[in-house]
């Protein structure tokens, strides 16, 4: 076996804390495809371990830990492919007419990474989509051939949506269901590990990204609509904005190392602004800092005011990516949107300076009952005001309004296995995924 090389470890230099090991597993899919993609959740969990006083480490299944690793070249901005390895399709999805494969670093780099570390005292373990746990359950019984003492704490999406199947199926010592910074699942956690009962903020370092040619800034956890094909209410109950000064500390650092490439996550950047968006855009503008923010998570279009779309404007965005989800406006499965709001937002856009072709339409594709006529009217939509349409695959979420009647129409059993929730799937789309129906839409867009 050759020596792999060793992940970044934090120390706090504090002694007799316990030295706590992050993994972002790998993902297993259909299709997969980094749009700056980042564990948020295990990342600041991490963090503020850390900041309580434990030596932490993250070994990220999509990220080429080592120099050495081999990776697809990235594309613009610091998005790209995985690397991928096919691999036989899950139990009930072997006739969905596409190929399997586990995405991201190589699996027995992963294992020699392990193997050639200090065992950690606990693993914590995140996920983002419901239907990845497989990538989830590799990484799990990994650890437990290698570390026979080592704790694993599970949390993220999964869990949080599908606790029951979660349960049953990890062989885990705590799972824990939503986020980490809520004082139940922080106080729950830092128990578990025998930390002292202690409260520190909420923080994101990218310090475990050696050199990362992209990261991501979020001021805020959840939204304050609750549209029925979300998950956002259920993850967050409450809308919480960061403060401004430690949103900004943590761009800088990335900024100082030379990252140029920023991307919001958060559900609902544009609301409430003044409380640290406007700050923080102002503050870039002054320094002259030259950065590309991008948004892959859908803007509000109705909080784009004039103001709103200068600042942006000057402070460097780039990608802007709106969520339209449907032309039909006088039947929205949401209340966040109406036409005079989308006619007076894109204005404000263009008059700001943005170029067409750097504004991208989200637009929810196979929701239960949704007809052709309704996608391919909404692409023409967008069209007509020159922007490019992103269809949206629709997701079932366990716990939304709309999931009973996603079940209902679905042709996979969503309720029995987040297996068959996967997007990639169409699991709501009549008949499922199809290649003929996708080059049938993609020639509209
Ligand atoms: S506005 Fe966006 S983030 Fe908020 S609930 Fe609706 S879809 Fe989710």
């Amino acid at each position: 076996m050759p020596n792999w090389p060793e992940i970044i470890w934090i120390s706090s230099n504090k002694k007799d804390f316990p030295r706590v090991l992050g993994i972002n597993p790998w993902i297993y899919d259909f299709a997969a495809y980094n749009f700056w993609a980042r564990p948020v959740g295990l990342i600041s969990c991490l963090t503020m371990l850390q900041l309580v006083g434990c030596e932490v480490g993250l070994l990220d299944c999509l990220y080429p830990m080592w120099r050495d690793v081999k990776w697809p070249r990235p594309a613009r901005y610091g998005t790209g492919p995985y690397p991928r390895v096919e691999i036989p399709k899950p139990y009930g999805l072997e006739k969905v007419p596409r190929k399997f494969a586990r995405y991201g670093l190589d699996f027995n780099a992963v294992k020699g990474a392990l193997r050639n570390m200090i065992p950690p005292d606990f693993v914590l373990l995140s996920t983002v989509m419901t239907y990845w746990y497989p990538g989830l359950i590799a990484v799990i019984e990994l650890l437990r051939k290698i570390f026979k003492k080592t704790k694993i704490i599970v949390g993220g999406i999964y869990p949080t949506l599908c606790m029951d199947h979660a349960k049953k199926n990890l062989d885990v010592d705590l799972i824990i269901k939503g986020p980490v910074e809520r004082d139940d699942n922080w106080n729950l956690l830092t128990q578990f590990m025998g930390l002292p009962r202690c409260k520190v903020p909420f923080r994101i370092s990218s310090k475990f990204y050696p050199d990362p040619n992209f990261s991501i800034i979020l001021g805020s956890r959840g939204c304050p609509f609750s549209c029925e094909y979300c998950a956002s209410k259920i993850l967050y109950s409450n809308f919480m904005q960061r403060p401004f000064e430690d949103i900004y500390e943590e761009f800088l650092f990335d900024y100082n190392r030379g990252v140029r490439d920023f991307a919001f996550y958060d559900d609902a950047l544009l609301f409430h602004p003044e409380k640290w968006f406007v700050p923080f855009l102002e503050r870039v503008i002054k320094k002259g800092y030259k950065v590309r923010f991008h948004t892959p998570n859908g803007l509000h279009i109705r909080y784009l005011t004039k103001d709103i779309c200068v600042l942006m404007k000057k402070a460097g965005f780039k990608t802007i990516r709106l969520g339209l989800e449907t032309g039909n406006f006088l039947s929205r499965l949401d209340k966040k949107l109406t036409k005079d709001q989308w006619d007076i937002g894109v204005k404000n856009l263009i008059e700001a300076g943005f170029n067409k072709e750097d504004i991208g339409v989200y637009i929810l594709f196979a929701l239960p009952g949704q007809s052709d006529e309704e996608v391919i009217s909404t692409i023409e939509f967008a069209k007509s005001y020159g922007f490019r349409p992103h269809l949206a695959y629709f997701t079932p979420i366990p716990g939304s309004k709309l999931f009973q009647r996603a079940r209902a129409s679905s042709i996979y059993p969503i309720e029995e296995d987040p297996i068959f929730q996967n997007n990639a799937i169409w699991p709501c789309y009549p008949g499922g995924f199809s290649w003929e129906k996708r080059s049938f839409f993609r020639q509209r867009i």
